[in-house]
């Protein structure tokens, strides 16, 4: 079984590790509000959120300063997309 395993993901054990210059911080998801470290997802810069102007009262620090933050490029397409999360 771990010979399959190792054939479908050779590299996971390692890729799965934080490298050297990985921010670790711990980030919120802009579409689900999952957290985790900002270098296992997404982060867009100069980010056009359309949500501003949809709804400005959810501005915050980190949507004035155009970023976003995505668990996934899933999310952040759906997040573009106007959709609106379905836990
Ligand atoms: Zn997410």
């Amino acid at each position: 079984m771990w010979i399959f395993y190792k054939f479908m993901y050779p590299r996971a054990p390692k890729s799965m590790m934080p490298k050297e210059g990985d921010v670790t911080t711990l980030r919120q998801c802009n579409f689900c509000a999952n957290h985790l470290a900002e270098y296992r997802g997404v982060l867009e810069t100069n980010a056009v959120a359309p949500t501003n102007a949809i709804n400005p009262t959810t501005m915050d620090d980190k949507t004035v300063n155009n970023e976003l933050f995505f668990c996934n490029y899933e999310h952040q397409a759906d997040f573009h997309a106007g959709k609106r999360y379905q836990p």
